[in-house]
């Protein structure tokens, strides 16, 4: 799934996981799940993360690996957050070619600037189960505020959720990440979602998408 940051992706993700069991692979979460160990390595990741650049293709071919190596992703996955440049979308090909798998379909969340500026200032995550939540949208709205509905969990903001930062990650989208448009889209079935309709009606979208590909 590609898409600018705030466009959904992670909230599109876990409900196709639920609706599919399969698993939602966000790079973002594996990073920030590093960032929390006591290491060099977690530390430098998170001074990256802040400022809203890209962490080293190496290391996130590194973290992906371990991760689609696990049984859970048999049978499929979501993978959310990578490739975020071209560089990672060739390794990854080479990845999914050792690993026998191949990509089925690429959906662009499509959002404006001006839209996704908007969301990151409502946008809640929980560090427990990973459940976005969004104080601003009526449907994304924790039951109780602050508390994680799944998990009660207390709900977090990311720190690099905020107007600065995100100017410097949707910079970053735009030269690096939104190319992979050009990329993949003669090379896999490639669909775009308008991703400034709500929440359902989005899902209801990517649903349609996937039952029209079922594999
Ligand atoms: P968003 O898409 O809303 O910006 P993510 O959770 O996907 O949020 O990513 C947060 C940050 O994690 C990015 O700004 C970047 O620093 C890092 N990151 C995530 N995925 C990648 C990747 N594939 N390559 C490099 N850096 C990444």
């Amino acid at each position: 799934m590609l898409a600018p940051p705030a466009a959904g992706k992670g909230t599109q993700s876990a409900r196709i996981c639920k609706l599919y069991h399969i698993p939602h692979i966000s790079t973002g979460d594996l990073l920030r799940d590093v960032c929390r160990e006591d290491t060099d390595m977690g530390r430098m990741i998170k001074k990256q993360m802040e400022i809203g650049s890209l962490i080293d293709d190496e290391i996130m071919i590194h973290l992906l690996k371990e991760r689609l190596n696990k049984t859970d992703c048999q049978n499929g996955y979501i993978l959310d957050g990578f490739p975020r440049n071209k560089m990672q979308a060739q390794l990854y090909e080479e990845m999914l070619h050792d690993l026998h798998k191949k990509i089925d379909l690429v959906i662009l969340l499509d959002l404006d600037y001006e839209t996704a500026k908007n969301r990151i200032t409502g946008r809640m995550l929980c560090p427990n189960c990973k459940h976005v939540f969004n104080f601003k949208i009526d449907a994304l709205k924790p039951k109780v505020e602050g508390v994680c509905d799944i998990c009660q969990s207390k709900l977090m903001k990311r720190s690099d959720d905020n107007e600065k930062v995100f100017d410097h990650r949707y910079e970053t989208y735009q030269n690096e990440t939104e190319p992979l448009i050009f990329y993949y889209q003669d090379k896999y079935p490639f669909y775009k979602v308008d991703s400034t309709k709500s929440v359902d009606v989005v899902f209801m979208q990517i649903k349609q998408i996937l039952e029209r590909n079922m594999i």
